[in-house]
């Protein structure tokens, strides 16, 4: 019987990868093996640990991968795969594969980084400590990826085919539905991947991409995310209070310091800032985007128009590029990023990594958390332990003196802020508000991509609400699919 193993984002948010094993096919041959998304392990070491396990197959007899979206929780361990002995297709949208171009060099980039840095201060274990993959080898992996448009159909074997369809979580972001037929009988499997808010109320402004995923689906078999499972976005606009701290800081002459990721969020909060400037809710300050990435992620946004809001399309229309709007200037180079530091005037930085767990938002936080005229707003999820949390949870539940920075103690003097409301993830009303749409119940739902305790919520919540048979998935189990 066919069946679905869940190598991954099972009892975790990160390292999603499915299985689907055909078993046999109707000639009595090995069936056919397709990967539904294949990520990094990421966060606490127990988890960062399974990226170097096998898989309990070998790689080469994985036929092909569906990849859901670009985010390296669901992409970034392709390079490794393919390191292994994987040479089938990988399908994902265009702009996905556009924005794994640049997103998987730059993780191998990083994890040559991570090796190089162990064998100096002799940290490891393993002598020497190797990358899992190397920045010429997400290159490499590159070559597999193959387009396809949204809607369109790609038969994987005789008994396996799918679609992409709308999962407005980033821009190329997909759920895949995929058709399994076998002895005559055809299922419907839904995998959602991530999952985006299901209005652009005002709620989730700023959003760049279309809003809600696809409506009206029928599954026999869903697979879906449970990031949010027990947890509620605030529903006000962000911007009164945004424009208020900001409008707060330069008058005492101070500057803004916003870690934000280079991909999704530092575009969506580009837009709100050129939103609130022209609509004069806060003044004309310099604007700086200090990540190589942002610039690259900027230019992919441009060239797929296809999936702006009705807002972003217009603010376009408007102004043009983001990458020439007067005031907001795109650091490429070190030098541009340490010019920077000498400008003394109010201005806003946007810079990553998003959990400044490295990246050059350290250096400007270096610089300016020690002053009590900055502001530092956090828009995005602090993993516990991050350096980011630490300076989060002084402005939330824990004051902290200082945090270290380049092996520094760095006192924190500067205002902390956070905004919950950026979330690219619907919660569990939007996700209910969406599942109500689908036109038949499915057989049974199992919960990935979720904390235990988030998945279990969302279990029980959907069970109540919607009287479905739901199940969280757990680490390596196999299910069939009857
Ligand atoms: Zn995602």
């Amino acid at each position: 019987m066919p069946y679905i193993q869940f190598l991954g984002a099972a009892g975790t948010v990160t390292g999603s990868k499915h299985l689907i094993n055909t078993t046999y096919d109707s000639s009595g041959q090995q069936g056919f093996q397709v990967l539904i998304d294949c990520g990094l392990f990421q966060g606490q070491k127990e988890w960062r640990e399974r990226n170097w396990q096998d898989i309990p197959m070998p790689a080469r007899e994985i036929d092909a991968v569906v990849l859901t979206h670009a985010h390296l929780d669901h992409c970034g361990w392709i390079p490794r795969l393919v390191k292994e002995g994987f040479c089938g297709p990988i399908y994902a949208t265009q702009a996905t594969i556009d924005l794994c171009s640049v997103v998987l060099p730059d993780s191998g980039h990083l994890q040559e980084e991570d090796a190089a840095f162990h064998n100096k201060k002799g940290t490891s274990k393993h002598s020497p400590a190797l990358p899992l993959y190397t920045l010429e080898e997400a290159q490499n992996c590159l070559q597999y990826f193959k387009p396809v448009a949204v809607g369109q159909a790609v038969q994987l074997s005789g008994e396996l085919s799918f679609r992409f369809v709308p999962a407005a979580h980033i821009l190329g972001s997909c759920m895949a539905e995929i058709t399994l037929t076998t002895n005559g009988q055809s299922r419907r499997l839904l995998f959602t991947g991530d999952i985006g808010r299901v209005h652009d109320s005002d709620g989730a402004p700023g959003k760049v991409i279309y809003s809600g995923p696809q409506e009206g689906e029928t599954a026999d078999l869903l697979v879906m995310e449970s990031t949010y499972g027990n947890r509620l976005h605030p529903h006000t606009d962000p911007r009164p209070q945004l424009a208020s701290l900001i409008r707060d800081t330069t008058k005492r002459g101070g500057s803004v310091i916003v870690p934000a990721f280079a991909v999704e969020r530092t575009q969506k909060f580009l837009f709100i800032l050129k939103e609130m400037m022209e609509s004069g809710e806060i003044s004309r300050i310099p604007v700086y985007c200090d990540s190589p990435m942002a610039i690259k992620a900027v230019e992919i946004y441009l060239n797929h128009s296809e999936e702006y809001t009705p807002p972003a399309a217009e603010l376009i229309r408007k102004y043009g590029s983001p990458l020439e709007w007067p005031g907001f200037t795109f650091a490429e180079t070190a030098e541009e990023s340490k010019k920077i530091n000498d400008s003394n005037f109010p201005s806003i930085i946007i810079s990553s990594s998003g959990m400044a767990t490295g990246g050059r938002i350290l250096h400007h936080l270096a610089q300016r958390l020690p002053d009590p005229k900055n502001l530092v707003i956090f828009i995005g999820f602090q993993a516990p332990g991050t350096r980011g949390a630490i300076i989060k949870d002084h402005a939330t539940k824990a004051p902290a003196a200082e945090v270290k920075i380049f092996g520094q103690m760095i006192p924190i003097r500067a205002q902390v802020a956070a905004l919950e409301q950026f979330s690219d993830h619907a919660d569990p009303p939007e996700l209910l508000e969406w599942l109500r749409t689908f036109k038949n119940k499915p057989g049974v739902t199992y919960l990935v991509h979720g904390e235990p305790a988030a998945a279990s919520q969302l279990r029980d919540t959907m069970k109540k609400e919607l009287g479905w048979n739901v199940q969280v998935a757990e680490y390596r189990e196999r299910v069939d699919v009857k």
